[in-house]
């Protein structure tokens, strides 16, 4: 097969962006006119309550930005942040007293929690009814089901960004690389309910060029900063990047940015790092239709689907 390095520069194809920004806005105004209507009508105000444990930056900033979302459609929102020293015990008290509370319609306990607790334990404890994430196994089960639940953000967040930007999903090769029970497999759930043809790719999977590059739509969740070259996409196909990865290398930013390396090296300076996806965009660019950026992608509309699904909890717990 020709590579899309032998292509002289100026005949390269390149891939268009799907704007994650746009669509993410588009949403958050929608949920926040529900919002005023709720208010209006019935004297509503949907509560979110975030609990973080321990000082991981990444997540303190993921929540920050969450609670951020809340102020602006108008959720009420509060932020438990407890110390690293929490235990497992603490937290699920915590999580009680949460799923007693009807001011709180939505709760989310942001992962990774600190080595010594059971993640899955305490997302068990969540009542499935404030389950905004949808990663409680009732709700994990309902979705495998094709039964209406709370769908996990980031995978409900990428379907509106496909749906809304008219790519067709019915009928296509769709290929999810990554298992996660967060990404990617409610997204091939979500893939299949719209009749795609869904394969699931891992880091077993053999020869995994040749089963991506059957894909019209490649979504890509692995945690691995851009991973995925030109050798692994069809031409013309649908990209979404889910990763996010925080890169301080400036070698490797040369490598996946080349032309546009200068930029991410001065944020390097400045903040410390830059954020990446699992694709390399670059190498994207000359073989995708269409790509998702890292960051102003899938990112965005995790959040924006967060304050959805808060709004539809609010809603379903008073039957409305
Ligand atoms: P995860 O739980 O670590 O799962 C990674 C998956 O990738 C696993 O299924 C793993 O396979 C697979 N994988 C790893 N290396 C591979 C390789 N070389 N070839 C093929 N498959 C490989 O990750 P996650 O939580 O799904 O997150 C994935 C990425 O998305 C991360 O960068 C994360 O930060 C990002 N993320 C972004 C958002 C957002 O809002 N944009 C939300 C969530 C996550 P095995 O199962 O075989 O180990």
């Amino acid at each position: 097969m020709q590579s899309a390095k032998d292509i002289p520069t100026q005949l390269r194809n390149r891939a268009q962006l799907l704007d994650g920004a746009v669509i993410a806005e588009q949403i958050k105004q929608e949920v926040a006119d529900e919002i005023a209507q709720l208010w209006a009508e019935q004297e509503v105000r949907p509560g979110l309550a975030a609990v973080r444990v321990g000082d991981d930056p990444a997540s303190a900033v993921y929540v920050r930005n969450k609670m951020r979302a809340c102020e602006e459609v108008g959720i009420r929102s509060e932020h438990h942040a407890l110390p690293e020293t929490t235990s497992g015990i603490e937290l699920a008290d915590l999580i009680e007293s949460l799923n007693t509370r009807s001011d709180v319609d939505g709760i989310l306990v942001q992962l990774p929690l600190p080595g010594g607790i059971d993640d899955a334990g305490i997302i068990e404890a969540i009542d499935p009814a404030k389950d905004v994430d949808g990663f409680h196994p009732v709700n994990i089960g309902k979705l495998s089901m094709g039964r209406p639940t709370f769908v996990p953000c980031t995978p409900a967040g990428i379907i509106e960004l496909l749906e809304r930007s008219g790519v067709p999903i019915s009928g296509t090769n769709a290929c999810v690389i990554g298992r996660s029970q967060i990404v990617g497999r409610p997204m091939a759930q979500l893939l299949l309910q719209r009749d795609a043809t869904v394969t699931i790719c891992h880091s077993r999977t053999r020869d995994l060029e040749t089963v991506t590059r059957q894909a019209d739509l490649l979504i890509v969740a692995i945690g691995r900063p851009g991973f995925v070259g030109g050798e692994h996409i069809k031409p013309g196909a649908t990209v979404i990047d889910v990763g996010m990865n925080r890169l301080t290398d400036e070698a490797t930013v040369r490598r996946l940015f080349g032309e546009g390396a200068e930029k991410r090296l001065d944020t390097i300076d400045r903040r410390g790092y830059t954020l990446v996806g699992d694709v390399n965009p670059t190498e994207a660019d000359e073989v995708a239709g269409l790509r998702t950026p890292v960051p102003g992608g899938v990112g965005l509309l995790t959040v924006a689907m967060l304050m959805r699904n808060t709004v539809k909890a609010a809603k379903l717990r008073r039957g409305l």
